[in-house]
């Protein structure tokens, strides 16, 4: 059965259209600036990719489940936006509109490194840190919006969050804090190798690993202490869900064992009960950055099976 899935982020919709599990076509478009144009850019998708009998969307963002409406995020324009009930106008075929943690977890889990476990975590590692979460081999959405635990309180006082908090984990944890670290370190250490390295670029989380990987001490030491803070929140998560598998995904998550490594380390030493139990395995993603799109399509396909309560 052919579907399409859509990942909307706050730069890119991506297409996807599936035969059975396997991407045949992809597409991109840049992410509408007005609200308004959302469900049109996603037609457009579906136009592109020459249809489909189901079409899934996942979205940067709070999402109201199973209505697919997105409710706000901090990276996509709109609130209150009645997604799934536009799509269903304009596309006449079985819709699904999800978040995209929810989408890309439920590709890990079906063909992914997550396939196997009944009790996953997904958790995305990038610009921010997103999540989701499978229980018994469901995702679990809470009222609707689990998840979101870029957002725990980490340090009182600390950095400002782009949700408007101050101190979330993800000000401390992603591609920004990064990025961050390595900002102050350059002003303060002008002449140092690091700077050097970054003078002819942009400060980027990715510009820093690139660094890291050129063998640069400062940049491998800041990445080491990114991974250290990822893995302290981690073992947070750990504590409360006991997973079987943590697949960690997202833009600096899938750079591997330089931030898993330090990660590992350091849930292992600060997990409760640590010398009585395994810590279960932290993984990179297997599906890439295509995984939130690739999960829209499988699921749209479980829910013109099924029936949206199927996912
Ligand atoms: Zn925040």
């Amino acid at each position: 059965m052919a579907s399409i899935g859509v990942d909307i982020g706050g730069t890119k919709v991506l297409g996807v259209l599936l035969e059975e599990s396997t991407v045949v076509r992809r597409v991109k478009l840049a992410t509408p600036s007005q609200p308004a144009d959302l469900a049109k850019s996603v037609e457009n998708v579906v136009g592109e990719l020459g249809g489909a009998d189901s079409v899934g969307v996942g979205i940067a963002g709070l999402v109201q489940f199973p209505e697919g409406v997105f409710a706000w995020g901090p990276h996509v324009a709109g609130t209150r936006l009645p997604l799934r009930d536009q799509l269903e106008e304009l596309l006449d075929v079985p819709i699904v509109v999800d978040s995209d943690a929810n989408t890309a977890a439920y590709a890990e889990m079906t063909i992914g490194n997550g396939r196997g476990y009944s009790n996953m975590l997904l958790v995305t590692l990038g610009t921010g840190i997103g999540g989701a979460i499978v229980i018994g081999g469901r995702l679990y959405r809470g009222d609707s919006f689990a998840g979101e635990w870029g957002h725990m309180l980490y340090q009182p006082n600390g950095r400002q969050c782009a949700c408007g908090k101050q101190g979330c984990w993800e000000t401390v944890a992603s591609g920004p804090a990064l990025a961050a670290l390595a900002t102050a370190f350059v002003s303060e250490n002008p002449s140092g190798s690091l700077s050097h390295l970054l003078s002819d670029t942009a400060i980027t989380g990715k510009a820093v690993t690139q660094a890291a990987d050129a063998g640069d001490e400062v940049a491998r030491g800041l990445v080491t202490q990114v991974g250290a803070d990822f893995g302290r929140g981690l073992c947070n998560l750990i504590a409360i869900f006991d997973p079987e598998v943590v697949v960690v995904g997202g833009g600096l998550g899938s750079i591997g064992e330089s931030i898993l490594g330090p990660a590992r380390r350091v849930a292992a030493d600060a997990l409760h009960g640590a010398a009585h139990r395994m810590l279960p395995p932290i993984l990179v993603a297997g599906l890439g950055p295509d995984a939130g799109a690739i999960g829209a399509g499988l699921m749209a396909q479980e829910v013109a099976e099924n029936g949206i309560e199927s996912v």
